[in-house]
C-alpha cells in the first residue's frame, strides 16, 4: 500500500467514518473474521482499539519468534502479534527473567495480526495481552517443530488449594518485577500461587500484590494485561485494581469456588459469539481490508 493511502486509512479509522458498515457484515461471527486474517492492517501508528476484551489492533508488529533471551511458542497459531509497546515490553520480560536466573522466557498467546476476538481467549483483542509460559526455558534454540510439542509446567497441585514442588521463589521474583513494572494493570494466575506469594512477600510494600489477580485455569501460565500506551487514542484503559493486596479476598478461590455446583442449579446460559457489531466501529474497516 501505498503511504497515502495508509495516511488516509489511518485518518478513516481514527474519524470512524466507516461505522456505517454494511448490516451482513455487522452481524457475522467476530471471531471468525479475524481468526482469518493472516496479516497486520497496515497504519502509520499503531492503534489499539477497544477493550482488552472488545476491540481489535490496527499497525501491529510480530514478536520476533526468537531473541537472545525468548522464543515465541506455538507459531502455528500466528498469534505473536501485538502493539509496539507490548512487544518491547516483552523483550523486558525476558531480559527479567535472566535476572532471576533463568535463560529467558518463552512466550504464549499475545493477539493475532489484527487482534479481534480469538479461539481459546476472552481478551487479548488488542494487542495489550500477554501469556508468558511458568515453565522455565531449558534451551533457547527450540525448532518450529519443538515449539508445537513441549508443554509448559503446572504449579498447582491436584486438589487445586496449594502449589506443587514445580512453583519456585524465582517464579515468585519475575511476577512481582512485572507486577511492579508501572505499564501492567494486571497478572492472572492461578489461585494457590497468589496465596503462596500473599505468604512470602513480606509485611511491608504489598501494595504491587494488589495485581496478581486469581483467575481459573492459569496454572501453566501466568497473564499480563498491559494499560493503554500513554497518549493511545481510542484505547479503553482497564479499570485499575482495588486497592490493598488482595489476598484475604482470593481464599474464596481455594475455598468455596472449589465446592461441587448445586445439581439443582439451572445451567449457565451460552454466551453468545461476539458480532463484529458489537466492537468497535473502526473494526470493521481493520477486519475488511485486504
Ligand atoms: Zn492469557
Amino acid at each position: 500500500m501505498k503511504a497515502s493511502i495508509l495516511r488516509k486509512t489511518a485518518a478513516l479509522l481514527l474519524t470512524g467514518v466507516l461505522a456505517t458498515m454494511p448490516g451482513n457484515l455487522r452481524a457475522q461471527d467476530a471471531k471468525a473474521l479475524f481468526s482469518s486474517k493472516e496479516t497486520p492492517f497496515n497504519s502509520e501508528s499503531p492503534y489499539a482499539i477497544g477493550q482488552h476484551s472488545r476491540g481489535c489492533l490496527a499497525g501491529g508488529v510480530a514478536l520476533p519468534e526468537s531473541g537472545p533471551t525468548w522464543q515465541a511458542m506455538r507459531l502455528s497459531r500466528n498469534h505473536y502479534w501485538g502493539h509496539p509497546e507490548t512487544i518491547r515490553f516483552v523483550q523486558e520480560v525476558s531480559r527479567a527473567a535472566t535476572k532471576v536466573g533463568w535463560n529467558g522466557i518463552y512466550v504464549g498467546d499475545l493477539s493475532q495480526p489484527r487482534g479481534g476476538p480469538v479461539p481459546g481467549h476472552a481478551s487479548h483483542q488488542i494487542g495489550l495481552d500477554v501469556d508468558f509460559w511458568l515453565l522455565p526455558p531449558g534451551r533457547l534454540d527450540l525448532s518450529r517443530g519443538d515449539r508445537e510439542r513441549i508443554s509448559s509446567m503446572n504449579v498447582r497441585s491436584a486438589d487445586q488449594r496449594s502449589v506443587n514442588g514445580n512453583w519456585t521463589r524465582s517464579h515468585h521474583r519475575l511476577l512481582e518485577a512485572v507486577a511492579r513494572d508501572g505499564r501492567v494493570n494486571r497478572i492472572f494466575i492461578t489461585a494457590p500461587v497468589k496465596l503462596q506469594m500473599c505468604a512470602d512477600a513480606p509485611a511491608r510494600d504489598r501494595a504491587w500484590l494488589g495485581k496478581i489477580r486469581p483467575w481459573w485455569g492459569h496454572n501453566t501460565h501466568f497473564h499480563v494485561r498491559l494499560n493503554c500506551p500513554r497518549g493511545a487514542r481510542g484505547c479503553v484503559n482497564p479499570d485499575p485494581v482495588p486497592r490493598g493486596d488482595g489476598c484475604d479476598e482470593a481464599i474464596w478461590w481455594v475455598t468455596e469456588a472449589l465446592e461441587p455446583p448445586d445439581p439443582d442449579a439451572p445451567a449457565p446460559k451460552p454466551k453468545p459469539p461476539i458480532r463484529l457489531a458489537d466492537l468497535p466501529p473502526q473494526c470493521a474497516s481493520v477486519v475488511a481490508a485486504p
